[in-house]
């Protein structure tokens, strides 16, 4: 070994201690930082609108929406669109088998935005939702009910909405529903169980951010109420972590509560990679059972769903 191989030996030292020290912070830093869940994800709000894809053209095709899933892990959805259509044409799909996708439909309520704001007292939606569930899809029955809006939580005693969740309770339907919490005391109250025996899945669990504390009152009151957690407010704080009395709630009722896109319009879906990976790193920051349950046994075993 020449003097010059030596000196550029001797930088080589330095180097590899610096580059020693630099991945030894490296692995502190991830040692702090939990890893990202990475098992399978349930997507227990999905919305395959006709804006997204009429059957015809539009931005996201079936191929589109499920690479999006296929490539985030997502192995089963809720589907529900305005129409009925979207969510029939993904349930018949062979490429939704391909991607590995089971579809969980509902039936949405509505079949155009005029909907939204009288469903709740229409007699033509229940005749509606009777003929669909009749009919059903090619990847099976319908398995709930919505989602549907309540923008005035009175409307939870509309003669409609106390008829749905009345058949919804018979015919063991779910029910995806975006309303604040008295609406679900409302709409609970209006049941042949009052609430018992209705399998409840809460959209937002509060879009309106109704305290960590009453949110925790009405699961505890309600055994099989739900909480969907996409745009909860107050979930999420500094770097995308659960936010100290969202993690020790989810810590007490691990069974209770599902992670959701809510493709409500295209964006969601140009955000689609975004929002699961956004799941995937709070998850990550729950003991592994709880995440895996959040994730996807919860939704799983409502519907019963095999694990792929
Ligand atoms: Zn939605």
């Amino acid at each position: 070994m020449g003097a010059r191989q030596f000196a550029g030996a001797g930088h080589t030292r330095a180097w590899l201690r610096r580059v020693g020290a630099a991945l030894l912070a490296a692995g502190l830093s991830a040692a702090t930082h939990a890893a990202d869940y990475g098992g399978p994800l349930f997507d227990a709000h999905l919305h395959y609108n006709d804006e997204a894809f009429n059957g015809l053209v539009g931005p996201h095709p079936l191929a589109d929406v499920l690479a999006r899933m296929q490539r985030n892990g997502v192995r089963a959805v809720v589907a529900n669109s305005r129409p009925n259509d979207g969510t029939k044409a993904l349930a018949a799909s062979p490429l939704t088998r391909q991607a590995g996708v089971t579809v969980v439909p509902f039936v949405r309520l509505y079949r155009n935005r005029a909907d939204y704001d009288g469903w709740f007292r229409d007699e033509s939606i229940y005749a509606m939702v009777q003929a669909e569930l009749a009919r059903g899809t090619e990847a099976g029955p319908f398995r709930g009910l919505g989602e549907f809006h309540l923008y005035d939580s009175a409307n939870a005693k509309g003669p409609v909405a106390v008829r749905l969740m009345a058949l919804a309770e018979e015919k063991n339907l779910a029910v995806l529903a975006h309303v604040d919490d008295v609406a679900i005391d409302l709409l609970m109250a209006g049941t042949p169980s009052k609430g018992q025996k209705v399998r409840l899945i809460w959209a937002h669990t509060g879009i309106g951010g109704a305290p960590v504390a009453r949110v925790d009152q009405l699961l505890a009151r309600y055994p099989l109420l739900m909480g969907e957690l996409s745009y909860r407010p107050g979930l999420t704080c500094e770097g995308g972590k659960l936010c100290p009395e969202w993690r020790a709630l989810l810590l007490k009722y691990p069974r209770r509560f599902m992670i959701g896109s809510d493709t409500w319009v295209n964006q969601r879906w140009l955000a689609y990679d975004e929002l699961m990976q956004g799941y995937r790193s709070w998850l990550g920051g729950l003991p592994p059972d709880v995440a895996r349950s959040i994730a996807w046994d919860n939704g799983a075993q409502l519907f019963g769903v095999a694990t792929p």
